[in-house]
Order: C-alpha cells, then sequence, then structure tokens
C-alpha cells in the first residue's frame, strides 16, 4: 500500500496545472460490500469517511465512476462535491461525449421501449426471471429460473435477441443467465476516465474490482495508478491490488493522511 501512495504522490508531483489528483473509483464491491442485490449496497463507512474528506481538499477530484444511474449512483453516495459518472461511461453529466456516443444514445433512448415491451413479454411467461431498466442499459435476468425453464428462455431470447439489434441504436448482447440491451456506440469507464483526467488534471488514480473496470485499468495504464480489488490469482490489467473493500478504505484512508501532511 505504501508502495501505491508513494507514486501517486511522485505522479501529483510531477502534475501541471491546478489539479494535483484525481481519483476515479468503482462503487459497488470497491466502496461497498459486495450485496444480494443493487438495493441493498451500503457505502463502506470508512471509504466514505476518507472520501468525503478527499473532496474537500483544493486540487483533489473524487469521481464515482459505475454501472448504475447517476442519479441511483448520487443517492446512494451522497457526496456533494464528487463527480458522477454512470452506466459504464455512459452518463457524464457536465461532459460532451464524442458525436457518435452521444447520437447512439440517443436512438438507444428512442428504441428502448418497444424493446422493453417485447422483452416483458417474454419475462412475463417465466416466473422468476426480471428486468433491471436503466438508462442505458436493459437487463434481462434469468438466472433464479429451474434449468429446463431456463433453457426455454434462453431459446425463446435468442430469437429476440436478432429481432432487438435490428431495432436502430440498440445491441443485445447474451451473457451468463442474462441478456442485455446496449447502446451500439462502443464506450466504456476508461474512455470516459480518459476525458476526466485531461479536463480535471492531476496525478490519475483508478480502483474497481470487476470486468467493466479492466476498461479502465487498460486504458489509464502508464496514465494512472491503477488498483484492482479482490483476490490474488484473478488476471487484471491493473498494475496493484488490494484483497477487498475493507483494504480499498484503508488505502484511501492513507491518500487522504498524505494529501493533508501536505497542506
Ligand atoms: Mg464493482
Amino acid at each position: 500500500m505504501k508502495r501505491i501512495v508513494r507514486e501517486l504522490f511522485s505522479r501529483a508531483d510531477e502534475a501541471r496545472g491546478p489539479g494535483r489528483l484525481c481519483l476515479m473509483l468503482d462503487f459497488d464491491g470497491t466502496l461497498s460490500e459486495m450485496a444480494p442485490t443493487p438495493e441493498a449496497a451500503r457505502f463502506y463507512p470508512p471509504a466514505r469517511r476518507a472520501l468525503l474528506r478527499l473532496s474537500r481538499l483544493p486540487g483533489v477530484t473524487v469521481a464515482l465512476v459505475s454501472g448504475r444511474d447517476v442519479s441511483d449512483l448520487r443517492r446512494k453516495a451522497g457526496l456533494t462535491r464528487a463527480v458522477y459518472c454512470g452506466n459504464h461511461g455512459l452518463e457524464l453529466p457536465g461532459f460532451r461525449l464524442p458525436a457518435p456516443v452521444e447520437a447512439s444514445k440517443r436512438a438507444f433512448r428512442r428504441s428502448c421501449r418497444p424493446a422493453l415491451r417485447l422483452l416483458r413479454g417474454i419475462k412475463d411467461r417465466y416466473p422468476g426471471a426480471w428486468i433491471q431498466a436503466k438508462r442505458f442499459s436493459v437487463t434481462l435476468h434469468y438466472r433464479a429460473l429451474p434449468d429446463k425453464a431456463a433453457a426455454a428462455m434462453a431459446a425463446e431470447l435468442r430469437k429476440a435477441a436478432r429481432a432487438l439489434s435490428r431495432m436502430p441504436g440498440l445491441r443485445a448482447v447474451e451473457g451468463k443467465k442474462v441478456l442485455e440491451l446496449r447502446p451500439r456506440a462502443a464506450f466504456h469507464k476508461g474512455a470516459a476516465c480518459l476525458l476526466l483526467l485531461a479536463r480535471r488534471g492531476g496525478a490519475g488514480f483508478y480502483m474497481g474490482d470487476d470486468v467493466t473496470d479492466e476498461d479502465a485499468f487498460r486504458a489509464l495504464r502508464g496514465r494512472a495508478v491503477t488498483v484492482f480489488v479482490g483476490p490474488r490469482g484473478r488476471p487484471t490489467a491493473a498494475a496493484a491490488r488490494v484483497p477487498d473493500h475493507r483494504a480499498a478504505a484503508a488505502l484511501l484512508g492513507r491518500i487522504l493522511k498524505a494529501a493533508g501532511e501536505e497542506e
């Protein structure tokens, strides 16, 4: 942990402009303990305390970068001075994303309603399936179904995915007992973080625990200190690792202390 903090502050010393630190953090599993449902997730208090104080320091940006909707993330985190980035980078209030990405977001929103109607029609015939609708993604989950019903649903969804992919702006992605609809444009947490870092300046730092965070680790390679939260043995593009959300909070505490000592 000492090494991570040392590296971050040596980058901060080299940073030009008013920004000293740009701390970008995933929320679920990184700043919160993994919970059975997204609603049940709670900000881990030591992490929240450290980030609240860091966000009040001059020259320090605290950005939360999540798959959640920004409105939901803001409510969960409650940090008034943080920058919020939702939907895996697609939602970044105050920033204009590249024109094809913005166009793709608009097309997605237009196709969302008929797509949802189609998916709900299928879901209603399979008790146990449920739909999570966010601003820029719709996910049908069916992992709770018995094997036979799940197989029947998967077959039906495969057909539906073809129809859905023909709707303007939609991309249907089949995953592990999920079907997800997303905008067509390729954009991810890493692309959003590069925009953030360019605007805010300072030494970059990114910490996250999930596959979507790997996009950020890769995009920020050489440009930020990257920290994976999770067990040893899982491959990651991050430069450093801490085992869990408790250690992640401890690291933030150390960054706060180092930043405070500089004041
Ligand atoms: Mg996460």
